[in-house]
């Protein structure tokens, strides 16, 4: 009777994942941990085949096995003679069973205890083997998951979780040697050491906690473990916010901004007080520090919709942001109390709205965003012409194309260019002695207050050039919306 005959393979694959969420951390390098899970389905007519039939079991032609000639004494799993090799060259009972293709009762060492049983009945010898110290497929890491299932408990502690995902790294020779060994004594479709060891840390996992599901992208928990030190690392993933600030007072940064001086040494120096910040508040911290609090974190980072100068407001539906938290113990917050506290703690000063759960791509798209915004400006001119001829004149902006190179005042920060942004409209102008102020929408990254007072020339056209040269000087500026969504 030939092998193939006797057994049929269903063998379900499902592919490694190599969409691991890539954060731009290290957990990255870890994305070939082996999440992917192979089954193996056997279906076998008669359990118990006698000896006499594992005799003749390759009695035929030559017989290729996953392009090597079968090695008759020795053939793969789950035959006979092969469960007997894998057993010989010191197999422990959890790689017998993975190796061996059989259906057990139970699943793991158990398992491979039944097989071993088994092949004992068949052939009392292989009990009176010398012992193999070392189990050369997975050299006896199954002996360490107990211990590295309480190491993650332990380090897990009291951070609020319900998805986890494991990475495990494993020294590449022991890798090499054990693919080399199942390819070719193992039955088709065998799980490899990486998926069989990390499916046996979750099912021992699962028996120890509740309500976990083990994931393969986007994690509450990142466990990564060392098989050569068994050391765990449990990383928090951070969770992310999205919402709308209003920005209700000048003089106030979007970003922590830390002292110019000491450049925000944490001890801080004279000219800060000690604070290490050059503005003691920010938008970034009036609404991330209640948010961090709630959801007892570490930090978070700050992802604004673009930004305004520190002196100009923010009005209409606000700014959207999407702020991420750090490291939080807690990832149940309730979004209406959050929202709250956070209002309450920056009364007059910054209001959010519409605070819901993100994500990092989220952060992505609003950084990306190339909304229109709307801007009311007030200016001082000097000479100014008469409120008629003014009005005309600053009509004739609106719908234009603007090429405005680098300001002067940015120009520290960023490569000098010149870069074309469409007024949509202009309107709303209001002249009033020797001030005016209109309302203007136009492109993302327009310059405003240069559209006003030019930028020495750099913004052409400006109200300065169309007002016949006249000095303006800005007074104020508000983002009176950000058209988005
Ligand atoms: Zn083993
Ligand atoms: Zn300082």
């Amino acid at each position: 009777m030939r092998v193939n005959s006797v057994f049929r393979w269903v063998i379900v694959m499902e592919e490694e994942n190599d969409q691991v969420d890539l954060d731009d951390d290290s957990w990255a390098l870890y994305a070939d941990a082996g999440y992917g899970t192979s089954q193996v389905e056997v279906e076998v007519p008669n359990e118990e085949l006698d000896s006499e039939e594992n005799e003749t079991w390759y009695d035929g032609d030559d017989f290729e096995f996953e392009g090597a000639t079968i090695n008759w004494d020795a053939p793969p799993c789950p035959a006979p003679l092969g469960i007997e090799h894998i057993i010989r060259i010191g197999c422990c009972d959890f790689c017998i069973q993975r190796l061996s293709g059989k259906r057990t009762a139970s699943k793991g060492e158990a398992g491979g205890k039944e097989i071993r049983k088994e092949a004992y009945q068949r052939n009392s010898e292989l009990e009176t083997l010398e012992k193999i110290e070392l189990c050369p497929m997975c050299e006896d890491l199954f002996d360490d998951v107990d211990n590295i299932v309480k190491r993650i408990i332990e380090k897990i502690g009291e951070v609020e979780h319900s998805t986890i995902q494991l990475g495990i790294h494993l020294p590449k020779d022991l890798l090499e040697e054990e693919d080399r060994i199942r390819s070719r004594h193992g039955s088709p479709g065998s799980a490899p050491l990486k998926t069989s060891f990390v499916s046996e840390i979750q099912d021992r996992l699962s028996d120890l906690v509740n309500d976990v599901t083990f994931v393969k992208e986007r994690p509450d928990l990142m466990i990564l473990i060392d098989g050569l030190t068994l050391m765990v690392e449990v990383d928090i993933r951070p969770v992310f916010l999205y919402g709308r600030y209003r920005k209700l007072i000048r003089d106030l940064p979007q970003t922590r901004w830390p002292c110019r001086a000491c450049r925000g040494r944490k001890e801080g120096c004279e000219s800060c007080n000690h604070t290490g910040l050059q503005y003691l508040e920010s938008v970034q911290d009036l609404i991330g520090e209640p948010i961090r609090i709630s959801l007892a974190a570490e930090d978070t980072s700050f992802h604004g919709m673009g930004r305004e100068d520190i002196d100009v407001r923010c009005l209409g539906t606000g700014r959207p942001f999407v702020i991420e938290i750090k490291k939080p113990g807690t990832r149940l917050g309730n979004l209406e109390e959050i929202q709250k506290a956070v209002n309450d703690n920056a009364q007059g000063k910054v209001e959010i709205n519409g605070l819901r759960w993100s994500n990092r791509k989220e952060v992505v798209k609003v950084k990306e965003s190339r909304s229109e915004k709307s801007y009311t400006i007030r200016f001082k001119v000097k000479d100014i012409p008469d409120e008629e001829t003014a009005i005309a004149a600053i009509s004739s902006l609106s719908g234009v194309e603007l090429a405005q190179d680098t300001p002067k005042r940015v120009s520290h920060r960023r490569a000098a260019k010149n870069r074309k942004r469409k007024i949509i409209s202009l309107s709303s102008i209001i002249v009033e002695d020797d001030e005016i102020q209109f309302l203007v929408r136009c492109e993302a990254g327009t310059y405003v207050k240069e559209l006003v007072h030019s930028d020495e020339g750099r913004t052409v056209p400006s109200v300065r050039s169309v007002l016949g040269d006249k000095e303006c000087t800005v007074i104020w500026l508000d983002v009176e919306d950000i058209h988005y969504e």
